[in-house]
This record gives C-alpha cells, sequence and structure tokens, in this order.
C-alpha cells in the first residue's frame, strides 16, 4: 500500500488473544502484539498501554479499528454500543470494549464484529475484491459470517448470525452422537460443523479424523446448505470460507459438489456450476485476516473522519 494511506490502530478482539497492530496496509505492518484475553480490566488495560506505546514510537494514529468476538452491540445511538454483550466467554458479558480506549485516544473508531472485519479485510485486500455483496463465513471454535453489501458492512436489528441458519439434519449421519450441538439449537449450521462440535459428534479432534473420514462429506454437506441458503437470499458474488476446519483441504471440494447437487439447476449462471471454484473459494489473508479487518475497519473510519471534515 501507499505511504500516503492514514495509520491504523487495528485490534482484534478475539476469545483467547487480542491481536493488536500499527499500520497502513497488509504491506505496511510497522508493530504488532499478541494480548493473552484474561479478564476484561486487564486485558484492556494493556491494550490501552500498548497503544499508547506505538504511538510514542511512531506518532498519531489517525483511527482505531476494532473486530471484536461476540454478539456486540452496533448500534451507535445504543446506550452499549461498543460493547460485548451476552457471550458465554465468562466474565466479558456486558463489557464495554471501546469505552477506555475512548477516554484514552481522541480518534474515530470503527467497531465491527471480526467477522465482519474480515469481510472488509477480504474485499479491501484478500479474496473478494471487486466482489460485492461478499459474504465472509470461518468455520473454527464457532462459526460466524461477515456481509458486505453496496460497499457497506451489513448491519441491522443486531448483526447476522451466519453460523446458527438452520439446516436439515445430516441424512444417515454415522456421527457417534448425532445430534447437533448448538444449547440454543437442535439443527443449527454451529452445532454441526464447529471444531467443537466435530469432536463431540464424532468423538476425535477434527484435526485427528483421517482425510476419508465420512464426518468430511457431511460437512461438506452441511457447508453447501449454508452456501445454497446464502446464495438465495443475498445473491452474493463470492462466498469466503475460511477457519481451522476449511484447513481440511478435501472439505472445500465436497462443498462444490453438494452445492451443486443442492441447486438442482434452479440459478443459471456460471458460479453455479462451471465457476463454483471462482464463487466458493477459500480466503487469501489466512491468519491474518481478522487483524487486517480491524485494520479496514479503522480505515474506514479515518477516511469517512477526514470526508466529513
Ligand atoms: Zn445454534
Amino acid at each position: 500500500m501507499s505511504g500516503e494511506a492514514p495509520l491504523i490502530a487495528a485490534i482484534e478482539a478475539g476469545g483467547t488473544k487480542f491481536n493488536c497492530a500499527l499500520g497502513r496496509g497488509p504491506g505496511e505492518i510497522l508493530e504488532t502484539v499478541r494480548i493473552p484475553t484474561t479478564e476484561p480490566k486487564q486485558t484492556l488495560e494493556e491494550v490501552g498501554r500498548w497503544l499508547s506505546l506505538v504511538k510514542s514510537r511512531h506518532g498519531a494514529f489517525a483511527a482505531i479499528g476494532v473486530g471484536c468476538f461476540g454478539p456486540v452491540d452496533l448500534d451507535e445511538k445504543s446506550q452499549t454500543y461498543g460493547y460485548i454483550t451476552t457471550t458465554p466467554k465468562p466474565g466479558w458479558q456486558n463489557t464495554d470494549v471501546l469505552g477506555g480506549l475512548k477516554n484514552r485516544f481522541q480518534v474515530p473508531m470503527a467497531f465491527d464484529t471480526d467477522v465482519n472485519g474480515a469481510a472488509l479485510g477480504e474485499y479491501l485486500w484478500g479474496a473478494g475484491q471487486q466482489k460485492d455483496p461478499l459474504v465472509y463465513v470461518t468455520i473454527g471454535t464457532g462459526v460466524g459470517g461477515g456481509v458486505l453489501v453496496n460497499g457497506r458492512l451489513l448491519h441491522g436489528l443486531l448483526h447476522p448470525e451466519i453460523g446458527h441458519m438452520q439446516v436439515p439434519p445430516p441424512k444417515k449421519s454415522k456421527a457417534v452422537m448425532r445430534r447437533g450441538q448448538c444449547p440454543f439449537h437442535a439443527h443449527c449450521v454451529e452445532g454441526y460443523v464447529s471444531g467443537p462440535a466435530i469432536a463431540k459428534r464424532w468423538g476425535v479432534r477434527p484435526e485427528r479424523l483421517p482425510v476419508d473420514s465420512p464426518a468430511w462429506e457431511e460437512v461438506g454437506e452441511v457447508l453447501a446448505y449454508l452456501c445454497m441458503n446464502l446464495t438465495l437470499t443475498l445473491s452474493p458474488k463470492r462466498i469466503i470460507l475460511g477457519g481451522g476446519v476449511m484447513e481440511q483441504e478435501q472439505v472445500l471440494s465436497m462443498v462444490h459438489g453438494a452445492f451443486i447437487k443442492l441447486m438442482n439447476g434452479y440459478i443459471r449462471q456460471p458460479e453455479m456450476n462451471a465457476k463454483i471454484g471462482d464463487y466458493i473459494t477459500r480466503p487469501m489473508l489466512g491468519a491474518n485476516a481478522g487483524l487486517l479487518g480491524a485494520l479496514a475497519l479503522g480505515r474506514m473510519a479515518a477516511n469517512a473522519a477526514a470526508g466529513r471534515g
């Protein structure tokens, strides 16, 4: 990226660690740090101190972007805007993530879900360039998705919770435990194919399941339903599937095969068949998607403030 791009502080707030960076884009990261997610006060204080430190080394940054695990409150008119709300993570319910940063740094801030951030990052710099609407889904410890439409991240009543989309129970499942593992829903995507759900249902951690395990066909089919429903509701130009579970190389082609069968020729576009590999793809930013996503959020805030000014 050019040196003209504004200097941004990026925070990828995750359930196990807060990844922070100071930079201008993927090719220009000046500093990074990993801060373990302990209890909120301590973690957020450490993040604030680190940002002050890098500010003293590199000068003022133009904005802060935060991509946060959730659920979060994204409604700027709400009293709890910038809060993590009902997370199952102990100690983190009703945590004001932005408040301390606002007291410390008087710069524009953007706050969004980690997956919305990743969607924006892939759109700007990765596998989603020129693809609008764009959906980014990560399948890992949980299943979450971000949506970009008309150049903006989709918020709404709350924010998309794509991972909890309902799907038919996998047919003739050979899993040790056939039922879905989500405590809220019997038949949602996350309950069938998140890493922990795979481990519970098949009795083996996903990374230890053999490549030819029937588990992977099932993961492919569940994700094909997810992609079909996304296609039919949002009509995206591309769907990006990332996260630890997708690191199993064989899964993506299984999703492609099952998706084509499920769509059954209903939508006549090359992306639904011959160009399926362009339509449902892997991310390009890899492990950096979350952090670069936060940076992308910060850049958006900086640009918006400059435009207004
Ligand atoms: Zn669920």
